[in-house]
């Protein structure tokens, strides 16, 4: 694994800013696990309705004209894919592109065997699970979203990557569909931007885990937890906490995982994170 250099990262978002001044609060990448800008009305018109899968999409007004924010999940194939633009049964096609990402491939040794393949009478719960948070994090709550950049929920080292191909004791596995931060059990985990919860849960897989949607699709789950602090509702601010680090569900270890959403597609929450002041 390789350790997260920030001034990389300095420097990849300072040349953002100055070639791309429409979204100074996010790194458009229109890849599988990116998240594509793409103008679909000049700036003036009322806001167009739009929709990716059949999911509406994040819409923000730049100088340049309406931007759709368009998650792409990881299983997106590369080429052309096309976004609906207008009303429902009076809409048009506008097309765009979806370019190659190659992510490196983790192998892991889980100790639990029953986390790597659950048992029979486990599976139930677990598909109960996943239509759950599919829901929660494909609703769309219409309200505006001023800033799309994110904060980091807990300091510490990224320790794994989004998008890494995952081999558990040698068997391949779903991809990585978020970002972990090593941190030790009771770090506080804050919200990544203003929101409401949607979800607080104890999970299978990931443990203790809160979501919060930061409206228009666009939507944070951090999972692991030792404890939630927050409940279905609050409405929180950046900054605010949701609860504490841990290793609940299938971890190997007290870490934070941090998965951020866009028209129910998880991306990369590294797309969005705000320059750190250095300490
Ligand atoms: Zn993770």
């Amino acid at each position: 694994k390789k350790a997260f250099v920030p001034a990389i990262t300095a420097i990849a978002l300072c040349a953002t800013l100055l070639s791309a001044p429409a979204h100074a609060d996010l790194r458009p990448e229109p890849v599988p696990g990116g998240v594509a800008a793409i103008i679909v009305a000049p700036a003036g018109s009322p806001r167009p309705e739009v929709s990716f899968d059949g999911r509406p999409v994040l819409l923000r007004q730049r100088a340049d004209g309406w931007h759709a924010v368009v998650g792409l999940p990881l299983d997106t194939p590369v080429g052309e894919q096309t976004l609906q633009v207008g009303p429902e049964g009076n809409s048009r096609p506008q097309s765009f592109a979806v370019g190659p990402k190659a992510y490196p491939e983790q192998r892991l040794t889980i100790k639990n065997p029953k986390m790597v393949t659950p048992p029979a009478d486990e599976l139930a719960r677990i598909a109960e699970e996943r239509e759950r948070q599919l829901a929660i994090r494909s609703r769309f709550r219409d309200v505006p979203v001023s800033r799309l950049d994110l904060d980091l929920p807990a300091d510490g080292r990224l320790s794994s990557r989004f998008g890494l191909r995952r081999i558990f004791n040698g068997e391949p596995r779903a991809p990585h569909t978020g970002l972990d931060v090593a941190v030790p059990t009771g770090t506080p985990i804050r919200a990544p931007a203003d929101g409401v919860v949607s979800l607080v849960d104890d999970l299978y897989f990931n443990g203790k885990t809160v979501f919060v949607d930061h409206g228009q699709g666009f939507v944070s789950m951090v999972c692991h937890l030792d404890q939630a602090r927050v409940e279905v509702g609050q409405k929180v601010a950046r900054g605010e906490r949701l609860g504490d680090a841990g290793s609940s569900g299938r971890a190997t270890g007290p870490h934070l995982h941090w998965s951020v959403y866009l028209n129910g597609a998880a991306v990369d929450p590294a797309l969005f994170i705000a320059p750190r002041p250095a300490r």
